[in-house]
C-alpha cells in the first residue's frame, strides 16, 4: 500500500480497515510504516508505504476487484494514475502464482527493482522465494540498487 497525497496515514489505515473486512480472509502480518522517495511520480511528496500479508480463500481477481474498489472509495481518481495518489494497493505476490495478463501481472513486475516494496516485504517475508526470479526477498533486497531512499518510521 502507498499514499502520497492528503493525510497519508489516514489513507493507509483506511486501506487496512477495508482489507480486514474482506470475507474469508484475514491479515496475517504487517510491516512497519516507511517514508519513501516517490518513483515515477512528478510530485516530490514522500510516500508512506507498508506491506501486509493477507490470507484469503477468494480468487486473485476478486482480490483485485476489492483493491480497486477500496482505492476508489478512498477518493482515488483515474487522473491520479502515475501521479500522486491518495491510496495505491498492489498485489505483490499471490502464493507462487505467475500471472501475465494485460490487467494483472503477479508477481508485481517491479517488485525486485523497488526498495520501497522490498524493504517492508523483507521485514515480514524475507524467506519468501520470488517464483520467477527464484530468489528470496532478502537476497533481492541485497541486490537491489539504492536508486531511491527508504526510511522506516
Ligand atoms: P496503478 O495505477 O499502478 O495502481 O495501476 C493499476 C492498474 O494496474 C490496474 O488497472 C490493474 O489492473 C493493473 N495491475 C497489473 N498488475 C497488478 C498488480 N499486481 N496489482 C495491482 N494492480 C495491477
Amino acid at each position: 500500500m502507498g499514499s502520497n497525497l492528503g493525510d497519508r496515514q489516514i489513507f493507509i489505515s483506511y486501506g487496512i480497515k477495508r482489507l480486514s473486512r474482506i470475507k474469508d480472509s484475514g491479515i496475517g502480518a504487517f510491516s512497519g510504516l516507511y517514508a519513501t522517495e516517490p518513483v515515477g511520480v512528478q510530485d516530490r511528496t514522500p510516500f508512506l508505504n507498508m506491506v501486509v500479508k493477507f490470507h484469503t480463500s477468494i480468487t486473485v481477481d476478486a482480490l483485485l476487484d476489492h483493491l480497486q474498489r477500496i482505492e476508489k472509495d478512498a477518493g482515488r481518481t483515474d487522473a491520479q494514475r502515475k501521479k500522486s495518489r491518495v491510496l495505491d494497493m498492489d498485489i505483490l505476490f499471490f502464493d507462487d502464482d505467475i500471472i501475465t495478463r494485460e490487467d494483472l501481472v503477479v508477481p508485481h513486475p517491479e517488485v525486485h527493482n523497488r526498495r520501497f516494496m522490498l524493504e517492508p516485504l523483507a521485514e515480514i517475508a524475507g524467506d519468501l522465494v520470488h517464483p520467477v526470479k527464484k530468489k528470496k526477498i532478502k537476497k533481492l533486497l541485497e541486490e537491489c540498487p539504492k536508486t531511491h531512499w527508504v526510511k522506516r518510521l
